[in-house]
């Protein structure tokens, strides 16, 4: 069953200023499906004239009198309430577009892509709510002071592809529930999705200009970064472009979060039971095509189990049924672009040339001639020092490193450029635990790994700086000011 419409979505006009405005350029973005290689959408490219005036509507909306950042966080709940009740009236379609472009297996897209953003505005709209904004400091050498937190006013959201709507409303729902507005600049790949987000702000009443969506590439994505109305930058993707970001907020000194590369790891103690567990070790490794930021593409098993640690991912992903992604039964969809695979294969020819090897995979799947289909790989036997160990390949190929101890396997995990994900398998859930504490990562489950919008997310060294989701969320959105009070007058209540 393949749910991939008969004729192209096509949108002509940009979400601005709660209007649907002409593009100030004559480019297009041509969305085309990972599956069959057809056009499944067109829209315009949005060039520096959109960005300019997305940002413009996005700082009046947050500048006016009486505007979206005065109202109370039950004011602002109200609408986000609507809006998340547009969304859940989208979630069908939002998912559908997702995996149309991007070729995620039509479970998932239906469970994160369309079911999380209703769900993320609803949580932080009870968090805003929740949130002692002004607070007394009785003062330590001085008087009392006024504490205040306000929202920072307005945020260039940038995201990349493999997760569009979840990543999406990572940061929306939080900034908007604090009160601030937003210019959303999706990945060209997955621009069809956040069309739905435009049209849920628009049905749901959503206050002109709070949410902007202008669609483009790196260039439109680098100019809103620097665009002198932007007061915060809310950014997920590569860690090169990550850098770029973040040398442009430096010099600006604007606050920036990055959510960025990993190459995350899994390792596998010597009394785990992965056969009990296969399920969330599948998640774990392979999840989404192995298009996933935190993916334990690393799998460090005690050199003594090795063998059958490799045996038994090599039946997991040869095991796995490889297809059109909205197909029910399949587990693993193509890669989003035909550039995305040509790096994914580039990279399993280096693990070859490199003398790993080949468990299982390596190629492309029997009868799926058409569209971006790799076969999950899994190597044995890989170096630590190998490319392929070290570098984030961003598609369906393992690595199986073998180690000689815990203390060793520590070492080798932490020895990462980066420290995003991670999980620990074993059946003692108290040594699990003591290795997960000396893990150099931003998050590591044991026995599995699952990202709650309660606990915060984000990665160390390389992987990124700030957190999002959690409550630590609302905070990145804020600013604080401090009003030292008058010492002959009275203390406000709060
Ligand atoms: P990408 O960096 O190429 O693009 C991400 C987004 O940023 C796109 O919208 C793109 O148009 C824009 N962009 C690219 N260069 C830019 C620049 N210099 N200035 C402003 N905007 C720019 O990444 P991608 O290929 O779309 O996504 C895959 C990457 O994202 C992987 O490295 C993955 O690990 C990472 N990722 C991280 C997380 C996380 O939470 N840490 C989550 C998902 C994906």
């Amino acid at each position: 069953m393949s749910t991939l419409p008969e004729q192209a979505v096509e949108y002509r006009t940009f979400y601005i200023g709660g209007e649907w405005v002409q593009p100030a350029g004559a480019g297009q973005i041509t969305v085309t499906s990972p599956v069959n290689e057809e056009v499944v959408g067109i829209t315009p490219d949005g060039v520096d004239a959109d960005v300019d005036r997305a940002v413009v509507a996005a700082r009046s909306a947050y500048d006016q009198q009486g505007g979206w950042a005065s109202w109370t966080p039950e004011e602002r709940g109200e609408v986000l309430e609507r809006f998340a009740v547009e969304m859940d009236a989208r979630a069908a379609d939002s998912a559908v577009r997702t995996t149309m472009s991007n070729g995620m297996p039509f479970a998932l897209s239906q469970q994160l892509e369309g079911g999380l953003p209703g769900a993320f505005v609803r949580y932080y709209v009870g968090l805003a709510t929740a949130q002692q904004r002004e607070e007394i400091r009785p003062g330590f050498l001085g008087g009392p002071a006024l504490l205040r937190r306000y929202p920072i006013g307005v945020v260039a959201a940038i995201v990349p592809w493999n997760f569009p709507q979840a990543l999406t409303f990572a940061k929306i729902a939080p900034l908007l529930a604090v009160g601030c507005t937003v210019v959303l600049k999706p990945s060209p790949e997955t621009v069809l999705d956040a069309y739905t987000v435009a049209e849920a702000a628009d049905a749901a009443g959503v206050p002109a200009g709070v949410i902007n969506v202008v669609p483009g590439g790196r260039e439109t994505g680098a100019y809103l970064v620097r665009h002198p109305g932007v007061d915060k930058v809310a950014f997920t993707g590569s860690t090169a472009a990550g850098r770029s970001i973040g040398e442009a907020c430096g010099r600006l000194l604007r606050p920036v979060t990055l959510e960025l590369g990993g190459k995350s790891a899994a390792i596998v103690l010597d009394d785990a039971d992965l056969a009990s567990n296969l399920e969330a070790l599948f998640g774990a490794c392979l999840i989404n095509n192995g298009q996933t930021c935190w993916l334990n593409s690393r799998i460090l098993a005690p050199r003594g189990r090795h063998d059958e640690v490799v045996e038994l991912l090599a039946s997991l992903a040869s095991g796995a049924t490889i297809g059109d992604p909205f197909d029910e039964a399949t587990q693993v969809g193509p890669l989003v672009s035909a550039r995305q695979r040509d790096r994914v294969e580039g990279y399993i020819a280096q693990g070859i040339e490199g003398g790993a090897r080949v468990a299982t995979g390596g190629g492309r799947p029997d009868g799926l001639d058409r569209g971006f289909y790799v076969e999950p790989t899994v190597f044995a036997n890989v170096s630590p020092d190998a490319v392929i160990a070290r570098e984030e390949i961003f598609g369906p190929v393992l690595s199986v490193i073998p180690y000689d101890g815990v203390d060793d396997a520590v070492r080798l995990a932490n020895d990462s450029e980066y420290g995003l994900g991670g999980t620990v398998w074993t059946t003692d859930h108290e040594k699990g635990l003591a290795v997960a504490r000396r893990i150099q990562t931003g998050a590591i489950g044991i026995n599995q790994f699952f990202t709650d919008p309660s606990a915060p997310f984000g990665g160390v060294k390389s992987s990124g700086l700030g957190r999002e989701m959690g409550v630590e969320a609302l905070s990145t959105f804020q600013e604080l000011q401090t009003v030292y009070l008058d010492p002959a007058g009275p203390v406000p209540e709060v």
